[in-house]
Parts: structure tokens; sequence; C-alpha cells
């Protein structure tokens, strides 16, 4: 099986839990992951109020990485998180770009932008640090066929391209393709339809930016990823790893990481 790096998983706790009582159960669903941080990379994107309480509570080698940051840097941004803020607590990743904040239905709205996204990635490396870059298409262009998510996804990459090719260290970032279809839904990709994204990303990849960056480049797949689909999915040539949003607030969590040994 060709593998292209070492496999990366993410756990995306969005705006849970209500109560901050139950952060030490949820890191240590985490726990039985300790045994496998030298063959995959684990990060958690708690919320961003719960960022500092568990920080430093997870097993070592687990990164705690920001749901979303500034596009710059401190100031007179009211409600934001700047990246110099995330790299002073000694945070090494940032998540960007979910379809929840992009907009409704995943498209980018005015203020999200595939072009504040490439703002937010270049600050994010510029600081030293590393981004898990969200892309992924709605159901209505699911509905139209391959070709066309390959082209809503490719929108969403296309400002990065410049940066992308400047990076040295292919793997700070990690792109997460996520169906919104199959966010939070229960619907999963089927390993085949997820398969044939990421490897269409991959050869996109290749021809935008360059062979080494479609090489080195990790590209998780996120949507109703669980402990029971994690597998098969695993076993896709261009899956590198996933980005779990509801299964990472439970036990499975495990499982899931497992599956990628
Ligand atoms: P889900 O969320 O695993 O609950 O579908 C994934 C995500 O939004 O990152």
């Amino acid at each position: 099986k060709a593998k292209y790096s070492q496999p990366i998983v993410g756990g995306n706790w969005k705006c849970n839990p209500a109560s901050h009582s139950t952060l030490p159960t949820l890191v240590s669903n985490f726990e039985g992951v300790a045994d496998y941080l030298s063959d995959c990379d684990v990060y958690v994107c708690p919320s961003n109020l719960h960022v500092s309480l568990v920080k430093d509570s997870f097993v070592p080698g687990i990164s705690v990485a920001p749901q979303n940051c500034n596009f710059g840097g401190c100031g007179a941004y009211t409600g934001e998180m700047a990246v110099d803020q995330i790299k002073d607590l000694g945070l090494d990743t940032v998540l960007i770009g979910h379809s929840e904040r992009r907009g409704e239905f995943g498209l980018p709205t005015p203020k999200e932008s595939n072009e504040l996204m490439a703002t937010k990635l270049k600050y994010i490396l510029d600081q030293g640090l590393k981004c898990v870059f969200c892309i992924g298409e709605p159901l209505p262009v699911r509905e139209k066929g391959i070709e066309a998510v390959v082209e809503e996804c490719t929108k969403q990459l296309e400002d990065i391209v410049p940066i992308l090719k400047e990076l040295e260290d292919k793997s700070r970032v990690v792109i997460a393709y996520e169906p919104v279809w199959a966010i939070g839904t229960g619907v999963t990709a089927s390993p085949s339809q997820a398969q044939e994204t990421h490897s269409a990303l991959r050869s996109w990849i290749a021809t935008a930016v360059d062979a080494k960056t479609a090489e080195g480049i990790r590209i998780q797949y996120g949507g109703s990823a669980n402990a029971g689909n994690a597998k098969e999915l695993s076993e896709m040539d261009d899956i590198d790893g996933f980005l779990v949003g509801g299964a990472s607030l439970k036990p499975e969590i495990v499982d899931i990481v497992k599956a990628l040994m």
C-alpha cells in the first residue's frame, strides 16, 4: 500500500462540551492514543474558550489546535484570536476553513472567503506554526458528479497554490477533505468515493503546485468518520488520516487511530 507519509488524526470538538467539568473525561478518551503517537500524528481542536484549560492535560505528543484564527496579528479585532497569541501559548497547529465557518452550505461567504483563508494560512506559516486547511463540497455539488466536486474543492485551494509552492516542509500543511453532506450527518463518503476525490485532489496539486507537494502533503478525510468505518477508509491509498467530529468526543477515537496502524 502506497502511503505518502505519517498518518494524522484530528479531533474537532467544535462548540462542545457545554460544561468544562466534563473536559477531563474528554481528555482521558485520548489516553489510549499514547501507544501510537510514534506512528500517527494526533491533534485535538477544543473550543477556543477551553484551549487553555486543556492544553497541558493531554498525553505528551498530542497537539492542541484552535479551530480558527485571525487573519493577522493582535489589535482591534473583537472576538478574534491572533496567531501570535496561539504561538505564545506554546501551541503549534491551527485549523482553518471548516465548512461551519465558511458558510451554511460550505460555500465561501464573503467574510470567510478562499482569499481570506490564504491570508490566514500565510500568517500561520510565517509564524512557524502548522495548519489544517479544510475544504469540501455541499450536497448539490456532489449530486452533479465527481468533476463538479473536484472543481469546487480545487477552487478552495487555488489561492494557496503560491504558498504551497514556497513551503519547504510539506508536512506543515494538512488538507482536510470534508464533504459538507457527510459532516455530522452519519452519512460517510464511501471508501471509493473518498479515494476518488482524494486522488483527484492529489493529481491537481501535482499539476497546480508540484510533484513534491503532492507527495508530501497529507489529505485527511472528515465527515462522520468513526470506529466502524475508519478501517475501510484507511485502506485507501490517498487517505492519510481523519478529521473526526462527533466520534472525537468518545473513547472510540483510539480505535480510529488504531485503524491507521
Ligand atoms: P463529524 O464532523 O465527524 O461529526 O461528521 C467532522 C468535522 O466537522 O470535522
